[in-house]
């Protein structure tokens, strides 16, 4: 059954809506530095919110994972003070929980039917619960060896996916990555949400596995595909999104111009990177939310002003990033569009221009329309601009016939991500979640294409601790949304 001919959740009269708060840093202590700004609940907090999940019979919230992550059973550990039980139910499905139970947009939170009442269970919260008070030291088991190869070329979210599932398969996995740390965007996203220490702690129980980590190499450039098809027997391409878009107006070159991933990849590395008083920020998604809320932790008590060029109800950004941006004193300026940055060498102002939003396209946006005579100059010395990501494609040719989604990562356009080399397959994804749920169908098609040519069938995911079973959905449960 597809979601949308799925019938809405039925709501239960006694169910809990509010939600236990979850504890944060208060707004006047944070915004000095990076340091963390939500915690985990207190173990009481959490089996308080994990009792407010009614168990459903049909649980929403795991059919909107796109790893099928089973939540409810993991809540239900929580809510019987099983920890333990809890943490190895969250990493049987999701090798990368230590990041996900801190960045995940948690679609389950959004499908809970809990939300028709009040607010949802806070689903993410409780996942960290698991990991921080049950034993998460815990370590994959590589099924039977298969004796074939794999070249994984990226290692985001979608690559650290794929050779976790073909991993556990028992296949020999080498992943290629061109910069010197693993994660790829998450290495972007700042230290006050999480760090790389959080890659560090999921990828060290891939340790028994075969799956070896090749950094600094840049797969087209210092290795031709071509090598890795004649050496592997089947390659996985997740390169994403890893370059910048540019705002595309005159003044970009000027100094004091800084692109986003640039800017939060120089923070987190630890590297010198300077802003001055009056930042601007362009963009309205997610990378604009981290690029606004990190100038304001590194812009010395000045100020910060994001503008975006449709209206708040239009941002793509998390809302509750948003919020959180809001909160900390960021201020907003909708409807303008950056016309051209002005100052002599350095920068000295953004000129934008108002637009009027017209009626919602197919896909649901409102086109922006520049209204003339509405120009006017804000007064700043530094510009970021967040404006959107878009693949590397170089040493990636035409013979891979991929497709570039409408957020710009590659993928595959056969069944299972298949490319147009035999044994290529390539995909990614807009959010880790997505990226990883996207990474499995990949994984699941080049294990039925390897255990073909073994005169095999492809098999199901095993017990990645090595016991008898894992968690599957039931019959009639449907898919997994996988966009
Ligand atoms: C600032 C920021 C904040 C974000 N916040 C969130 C969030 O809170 N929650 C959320 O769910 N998502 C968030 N996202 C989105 C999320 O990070 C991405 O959707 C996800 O990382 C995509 O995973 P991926 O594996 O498809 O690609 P990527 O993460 O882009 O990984 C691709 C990897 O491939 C490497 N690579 C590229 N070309 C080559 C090559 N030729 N050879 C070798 N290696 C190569 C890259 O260096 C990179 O490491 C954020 C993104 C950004 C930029
Ligand atoms: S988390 Fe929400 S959707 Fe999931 S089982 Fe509990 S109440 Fe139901």
């Amino acid at each position: 059954m597809s979601p949308e001919a799925a019938p809405p959740p039925k709501v239960p009269p006694k169910l809990n809506p509010v939600r236990v708060p979850v504890p944060e840093e208060p707004v006047g202590d944070r915004t000095g530095d990076f340091r963390e700004v939500l915690h985990a609940y207190s173990k009481e907090d959490a089996v308080l919110e994990a009792k407010r999940c009614i168990q459903c019979r049909r649980p929403w919230c795991v059919e909107a994972c796109p790893i099928s992550q089973d939540a409810r059973e993991y809540i239900r550990l929580i809510a019987a003070e099983d920890f333990d039980g809890a943490a190895k139910v969250t990493l049987r499905e999701d090798p990368l929980s230590t990041c996900l139970c801190k960045v995940c947009y948690h679609y389950c939170e959004d499908a809970c039917v809990v939300k028709k009442k009040g607010v949802p269970i806070a689903i993410r919260h409780l996942k960290r619960v698991a990991l921080d008070y049950g034993n998460s030291d815990l370590v994959y088991v590589p099924s039977k060896p298969k004796h074939q190869r794999v070249a994984v070329v990226g290692a985001g979210p979608a690559g650290l996916m794929a050779a976790w599932e073909l991993g556990v398969r028992g296949y020999a996995v080498t992943v290629f990555e061109q910069a010197d740390r693993f994660g790829g965007l998450m290495q972007t996203i700042p230290a006050y949400r999480m760090t790389n220490a959080d890659v560090e702690t999921d990828r060290a129980r891939f340790r028994d596995l075969d799956v070896t980590f090749v950094a600094d190499t840049k797969i087209g450039r210092d290795r031709p595909l071509a090598t890795l098809v004649a050496e592997y027997d089947a390659v996985f391409v997740s390169i994403g999104t890893s370059n910048h878009r540019r705002l595309g107006v005159p003044g970009e070159d000027k100094e004091g111009v800084l692109h986003a991933l640039h800017f939060l990849t120089e923070i987190n590395h630890d590297r010198p990177v300077t802003v001055g008083r009056e930042v601007v920020v362009v963009g309205g998604g997610d990378v604009a939310m981290d690029s606004v809320r990190s100038a304001l932790r590194k812009c010395s008590g000045g100020h910060v002003t994001l503008v975006y060029r449709r209206g708040r109800d239009e941002m793509p950004a998390d809302p509750e990033e948003v919020a959180g941006a809001e909160h900390e004193g960021v201020r907003f300026l909708f409807q303008r569009a950056p016309v051209r940055i002005v100052g002599d060498d350095h920068v000295q102002g953004l000129v934008v221009q108002s637009v009027e939003l017209g009626p919602p396209d197919a896909g649901g946006r409102r086109a922006p329309t520049p209204v003339p005579g509405t120009e006017e100059t804000i007064p700043c010395d530094t510009v970021l601009v967040a404006v959107g990501q878009k693949a590397d494609l170089e040493g990636f040719g035409a013979e891979l016939d991929l497709q570039i989604t409408n957020q710009g990562w590659p993928e595959g356009k056969q069944d299972g991500f298949a490319t147009g080399l035999p044994g290529v397959f390539a995909a990614g994804g807009r959010s880790v979640v997505y990226a990883m749920g996207n990474a499995t169908e990949a994984a699941e098609a080049i294990d039925r294409y390897l255990s073909g040519k073994r005169g095999e069938t492809g098999t199901p995911r095993p017990d990645p601790f090595g016991g008898e079973s894992s968690f599957h959905l039931p019959a009639g449960y449907t898919t997994p949304i996988r966009s």
